[in-house]
C-alpha cells in the first residue's frame, strides 16, 4: 500500500538553487540570449517536484505564500504589447507545501489563499525554464518593512525543501534603477553598474554574504544601481540556501539598457 499523500514531497538528492535576473517583462515573450539561457537551465536541472520562487514583484507586510490550487496569471505592468498581457502560466498551486513550509518555519508566515497567484517576477521566466508549466509553484512574498538580514535567515529556515525535491528560485535583478534606463540602447552601461555588479559578483563567488547583505551601506554607486531593495532581496534568499559544500556559478552577467543588470547565480 502506498502510503504517501498524492501531494506528499519524495526526499531528493540536494536540489541547486537559482537566482534570475528577469529583466523586462519583454524576456517572456523574446527568444534572446537571456531566455534562450534559462530554456537550457530548464533542460541540464534535476527535475523539481515544485518550485518556491521569491519574486521581486509580490511586497507584502508580512511574509505569505500563495496557497490557492490554481494560482492565476497576474499581469502586473502596463505599456506592454497585447501579447505579453495574453501569455498564461497554467502550472498548478501546492496548498500542502505551503502549508508544510509555514509548519516548519521559526518566522511566522501567513497563507495567502486568494490574493496573489503568479507574476511576471515569476512567470515570465519560468515559462522558459519549464514551458509545460507541468511543476507545480508556490510564490513567497517578500516583507517591504523588514531589513536584509531577515530575508537572509528566513532563507535558511526554508533549507530543508532542497531535500525534498523543492526547486527555489529568487528573480530579481541585482542592478535596477529604471529612471535610469537607457532605452535608445540595449548595450549601454553606467560606470556605476558596471562598479556594482563587478562587487557582487566577486563577493558571491568568495562566499562573502555579509557584504552582499550590506549592500546599502557601501557608498554612491551602490545607492544608484540599488535606489530601492526589493529586487535585489531575492538574491538574499538564494545565497541564505548556500551551503560549504555548494558550487557557485554566474549566467546571463550583463548589464543591459544601462541600468539594469541580468546577471543570475546557480548554486549547487
Ligand atoms: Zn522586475
Amino acid at each position: 500500500m502506498n502510503l504517501l499523500h498524492k501531494n506528499e514531497l519524495s526526499p531528493s538528492p540536494l536540489m541547486p538553487v537559482l537566482f534570475v535576473g528577469h529583466g523586462s517583462p519583454m524576456n517572456a515573450i523574446e527568444d534572446n540570449e537571456f531566455s534562450q539561457t534559462w530554456q537550457q537551465l530548464g533542460a541540464s536541472l534535476p527535475r523539481p517536484q515544485a518550485i518556491l520562487c521569491v519574486s521581486a514583484h509580490w511586497e507584502t507586510r508580512g511574509t505569505y505564500l500563495t496557497t490557492m490550487p490554481r494560482p492565476r496569471t497576474i499581469h502586473d505592468f502596463g505599456g506592454f504589447p497585447r501579447e505579453l498581457f495574453e501569455v498564461q502560466y497554467p502550472a498548478a498551486g501546492m496548498p500542502e507545501l505551503a502549508t508544510e513550509i509555514k509548519e516548519n518555519a521559526i518566522t511566522d508566515i501567513g497563507l495567502d489563499r486568494s490574493e496573489w497567484g503568479f507574476d511576471h517576477g515569476a512567470w515570465s521566466v519560468m515559462r522558459h525554464i519549464y514551458p509545460k508549466a507541468d511543476i507545480p509553484m508556490v510564490q513567497l512574498s517578500i516583507d517591504h518593512f523588514q531589513q536584509p538580514e531577515y530575508h537572509y535567515a528566513l532563507a535558511k529556515e526554508l533549507a530543508f525543501l532542497r531535500s525534498r525535491g523543492v526547486l527555489i528560485v529568487g528573480s530579481g535583478n541585482i542592478v535596477h534603477n529604471l529612471r535610469r534606463v537607457n532605452w535608445q540602447d540595449e548595450n549601454a552601461s553606467y560606470d556605476w553598474a558596471l562598479e556594482v555588479r563587478d562587487k557582487v559578483n566577486t563577493a558571491i563567488l568568495d562566499g562573502n554574504h555579509q557584504s552582499v547583505i550590506d549592500f546599502q551601506h557601501q557608498g554612491a554607486a551602490f545607492q544608484q544601481a540599488i535606489p530601492t531593495a526589493e529586487h535585489y532581496i531575492p538574491l538574499l534568499y538564494a545565497l541564505g540556501l548556500q551551503t560549504k559544500a555548494d558550487k557557485v556559478s554566474l549566467f546571463n552577467d550583463k548589464i543591459v539598457m544601462g541600468s539594469l543588470s541580468m546577471t543570475g547565480i546557480m548554486i549547487g
